[in-house]
């Protein structure tokens, strides 16, 4: 699996380079923005570790290029920022993870994994639909019908999350595991926050009731839901 790091800090990228390739990775490096963005251009990379301060053109900046030209690499953004504002940041130039230096190798080999395994679905993204209600992770668009429904990253990962397992009763740690990774410390309720952001979306408006809770379970999408049969 072919990964490439886009890191200035040449004895990070080099110990990226052999830790990455010590687990069975096969890694390119480049040094500054212009050159991983041609790198990324010309090779099927099965992810993209991307720093955000760089030589040329910057992270956000070799992201958004990327995602302009709908190359849809999983990407993880390596910053020595932190805080939610970057994060929020990085997601919307369309990157898929985020991980603060100084970070250790455990949890960088368990968040890129855990984006390959999001990726393999990413490569060949199918448009999901429940009802008129539609979610194309491609395009990272959402509508119901002819109406687009404008969703905040987090928002479209829980709603992709749900759809993705259609009619299964989804447990709330399961995505927390699966929007906020699987060593978020903060409160877990706020998955409900996020729930009740994306109901007020996409069913108040409309008078539906897509998402369905569970009581002591989780959530659910149901594939009848809102009175649409299928099939
Ligand atoms: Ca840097």
């Amino acid at each position: 699996m072919r990964l490439l790091v886009i890191e200035d800090e040449e004895r990070l990228a080099a110990s990226l380079r052999r830790g990455l390739a010590a687990v069975g990775y096969t890694v390119d490096v480049a040094h500054d923005g212009v050159t991983g963005l041609h790198l990324a251009r010309e090779h099927p990379y099965a992810a993209i570790l991307l720093d955000l301060m760089l030589p040329g053109l910057n992270g956000y900046q070799v992201c958004s290029r990327l995602r302009a030209e709908r190359i849809e690499v999983p990407v993880m953004m390596l910053t020595a920022k932190n805080g939610e504002y970057d994060e929020a940041e990085g997601l919307d130039t369309g990157a898929d993870d985020y991980l603060a230096k100084p970070f250790s190798y455990v949890v960088l080999e368990a968040r890129l994994r855990a984006l390959l395994r999001r990726g393999g679905s990413r490569a060949r993204p199918a448009v999901l639909a429940c009802g008129d209600l539609w979610l194309d992770p491609a395009r990272r668009a959402c509508g119901r019908g002819e109406s687009a429904i404008a969703l905040t990253p987090k928002e479209f990962a829980v709603l992709q999350t749900l759809m993705q397992r259609m009619d299964e009763v989804v447990p709330k740690l399961d995505i927390l595991d699966e929007v906020w990774s699987a060593d978020f410390t903060g409160d877990p309720n706020i998955v409900q926050v996020y729930i009740s952001a994306v109901r007020r979306k996409v069913d108040l408006p409309f008078g539906t009731a897509t998402i369905e809770t569970v009581r002591g379970g989780g959530y659910r999408v149901s594939g009848y839901a809102g009175g649409y049969a299928r099939g």
